[in-house]
């Protein structure tokens, strides 16, 4: 076991499932000779893989030899190839079946323990099946479809390999009266052969660049403010809607005005504060962003009176124009899929949720992180990082949209 992905993985030990008993070919080991440094993970072997003990030589196996030859890539030469289950799984009948979740969590650490072995440049995920694999353990919110998944290029920091979904060969076959899903799926396979001269990103631990600021810091911090083109705004608050003044309350906000800066401050509460605030927010020289504006907008006009002034970018509202696909638009996944950090949230995500999760008014349980020291600070720092990645996003997106 080595390094924090491998903490993740549930203890599930890979002869619990059983499978290994009813096929000809238990735990199939990895074929290819690699020399591009991809590895593909399937779904499971079939009858025919499990026949000659090496995935990928039925139907399936054919198409994608076929369709990787297209853009350069040999796949026995160039590739390293596995399944997201190592054994052949099969219904009642002897077909082939869909593996469970659960026989997919009993391969994980297979699968992990080959990556970790082998280093690949780029993981190419084949369809739910891998995708389950090899995001599912990590990715704590919904998994949601392949649909959501394929054709990004994540450059995934735990692995330090690109991670790149794709439908399954097998889908693929089936759609052959739908010829946009062949394109699309030649697309993602096209931007996989163009990663291989790619070189993966160098990255480091973003928390560095939090400046978590005190109440005597403040007014100078948001005066020094005021000569920024643009900032990245992002508040944390005591519910959904801030319209029962009473229950709720701003707790912290982050304001990133460069790449690698970025400031939390706690709210405001004396005149000169909240002046200063005011003053920034309402700069007609310094343009606003945020992921989902409306909120911020919102919730800064509701509690303080401040009209954020020019809005200028909302980088929830630009990931739909970029890609209109559903499920994507969230600031957390559009951070996994762009800089790789699949979890930066889940110590704090669940003390955001309503109590009463039916009722936008319900307050959530943030203050039970403010009491605490060690915890308010991952609080501002979280905050602090969603501004500091909303703004690297919405540059990214600016040259994608503007150019
Ligand atoms: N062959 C495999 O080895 N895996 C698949 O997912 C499909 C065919």
């Amino acid at each position: 076991m080595q390094g924090s992905l491998f903490n993740n993985v549930i203890d599930t030990s890979c002869l619990g499932c059983g499978l290994n008993t009813k096929v000809k070919t238990p735990q199939m080991k990895p074929y290819g000779n690699f020399k591009k440094g991809i590895l593909n993970i399937g779904e499971a072997p079939g009858e025919q893989e499990d026949a000659t003990g090496k995935p990928f030589q039925g139907r399936a196996g054919r198409a994608l030899q076929q369709a990787y030859s297209e853009v350069g890539i040999d796949l026995f030469e160039d590739c390293l190839n596995i399944n997201a289950v190592s054994c052949r799984t099969m219904d009642n009948e002897g077909n082939n079946r869909t593996p469970t979740n659960q026989e997919i969590a009993h391969c994980r650490n297979r699968v992990f323990n080959y990556i970790n072995k082998y280093k690949p440049k780029i993981i190419v995920l084949l369809g739910s099946s891998a995708v389950q694999s090899v995001i599912g353990g990590r990715w704590k919110k919904n998994l949601g479809t392949i649909t959501k998944w394929r054709g990004w290029a994540i450059p995934d920091r735990e692995f330090k390999a690109w991670i790149c979904p794709t439908l399954h060969p097998s889908y693929v076959i089936r759609q052959s009266d739908a010829p946009e899903v062949y394109t699309v799926w030649m697309q993602d396979l096209q931007r996989i052969s163009d990663l291989v001269s790619t070189q993966f990103p160098t990255f480091e631990d973003e928390s560095k660049y939090v400046k978590i600021i005190s109440r005597i810091e403040m007014v100078n911090v948001l005066n020094k403010l005021m000569t920024s083109d643009k900032i990245f705004i992002d508040v944390e608050t005591t519910g959904l809607k801030p319209y029962n003044k009473d229950q709720h309350k701003i707790v912290c906000i982050s304001i990133c005005n460069a790449k690698n800066n970025v400031y939390v401050l706690p709210a405001p509460e004396t005149d000169e504060e909240l002046d200063a605030l005011k003053q920034l927010l309402e700069n007609p020289n310094v343009g606003k962003m945020a992921h989902n504006m409306k909120y911020e907008d919102t919730w800064l006009k509701v509690m303080y009176n401040i009209n954020v002034n020019p809005w200028i970018w909302d980088s929830m509202i630009a990931s739909h124009v970029l890609d209109n696909r559903t499920e994507i638009s969230s600031l957390k996944f559009q951070v996994y899929v762009n800089f790789g950090i699949a979890d930066y949230d889940s110590a704090i995500e669940k003390y955001l949720h309503g109590i009463d999760d039916k009722n936008a008014n319900s307050p959530n349980k943030i203050m039970e992180l403010v009491a605490n020291p060690i915890k308010r600070k991952e609080l501002f720092t979280y905050c602090g990082l969603d501004s500091l990645f909303g703004y690297r996003l919405a540059l990214k997106q600016k040259e994608l949209i503007e150019c």
